[in-house]
């Protein structure tokens, strides 16, 4: 049986198609591209992993050394250490209620530590709003401030290898002039170009409740600070445990290399006056996953019933969000507005009759 290189799970062959599909992720194989599968993408695939002894061991001493905060309004679940307590949810901010331990396959591999601190985040979120002049004025308040926490965000970090093709109308286009007309030359080649590539580190976070473009906007990570994971990194933070499996990213994984691996081939069809390309394709055909933690200074404004989510990159200092907006201060801004084109108005018609 030849388990699936992007999911694990086994493979069946299908005449039809003449390839070995997998039923659980979709994923579809040549021969050939199993043959391809089968090499490392990266040194630190081909390098030997952890004992499984060694790994067992560390998940028990995670599963023991934490504790896990439920929410019972959103659902939310946060880790924390022994010593750190949670008491409000860092997302709907109603109390927390203690449950237990969490199961040891929730510990990351590695993660970034936090560099930036707390204040300096306050102050990148003070100057983000600054600007922001229609914002309710408890947004502004040392009280939201305070809603502010370390979290520690599950991510998967997925390196993988696509075959990718694309199709391409390519012209070569000459036009010269003859007596009293000009003469354009077109020549038209159908260019095809495919190629094995190997992507690294693409992230995506494995919250369901994050919104995937917010967390999108505050990348990029530097992954060169990923260290193994290791307890005493949690203290005085919070961790959010991950909720999406690994398995339903890779959708979101294939449209990202996508257009990387579309911009790579198209840039190799030289030599021609236009380019457009007609068909673009990537299959994924071996998946790495790692699971780690990355480091977000994390708030929720909670407006009318609605959530809003800011994050501030823990690591870079870079702010995402989009802050709400008050009806009542922009219903004033605007009647200003109207007031000065009526005194502007006023003051026009009174010169002109002057
Ligand atoms: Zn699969
Ligand atoms: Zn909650």
């Amino acid at each position: 049986m030849t388990k699936c290189p992007n999911c694990g799970a086994e493979l069946r062959f299908s005449p039809e198609k003449q390839k070995m599909l997998c039923d659980y992720c979709a994923s579809e194989f040549t021969t050939e591209e199993l043959a391809e599968a089968d090499k490392p993408i990266t040194e630190a695939a081909a390098a030997p992993a952890k004992s499984e002894e060694q790994e067992d061991r560390e998940k028990r001493e995670f599963a023991e050394a934490t504790r896990v905060y439920v929410c019972n309004n959103c659902g939310a679940s946060i880790i924390s250490d022994e010593n750190t307590a949670a008491a409000e949810c860092y997302y709907c901010h109603n109390p927390v209620t203690l449950s237990g331990r969490v199961s040891g396959e929730f510990r990351p591999a590695r993660l970034i530590p936090f560099k930036l601190t707390r204040p300096e985040a306050e102050d990148v979120f003070k100057k983000f709003i600054k600007k922001k002049w229609f914002v309710p004025a408890s947004f502004r308040s040392e009280k939201q401030l305070e809603k502010i926490v370390g979290l520690y965000t599950p991510f998967w970090l997925t390196d993988c290898k696509t075959n990718a093709t694309v199709s391409a109308d390519a012209k070569i286009i000459h036009t010269h002039t003859s007596g009293d007309y000009t003469v354009t030359n077109t020549k038209v080649f159908d260019c095809d170009r495919a190629a094995y590539m190997n992507f690294e580190k693409i992230p995506a976070d494995g919250s369901k409740k994050l919104n995937d473009d917010f967390i999108d906007a505050v990348e990029p990570f530097d992954y060169k600070e990923l260290t193994e994971f290791n307890m005493n990194y949690l203290a005085g933070f919070m961790a959010d445990k991950y909720d999406v499996p690994k398995t339903d990213i890779l959708e979101r994984i294939k449209s990202r290399v996508l257009g990387a691996a579309t911009e790579v081939l198209k840039d190799d069809i030289k030599g021609f006056t236009t380019v457009s390309i007609t068909h673009q394709s990537v299959n994924l055909i071996r998946t790495d996953w790692e699971y780690v933690m990355l480091p977000l200074w994390f708030m929720t404004y909670i407006y009318k019933g609605k959530i809003y989510e800011f994050a501030v990159n823990g690591q870079t200092g870079k702010i995402a969000g989009l802050p709400p907006m008050s009806g009542g201060k922009f219903a004033a801004a605007l009647a200003i507005i109207f007031f000065v084109i009526l005194l502007i108005g006023g003051f026009v018609s009174g010169f002109l009759g002057g």
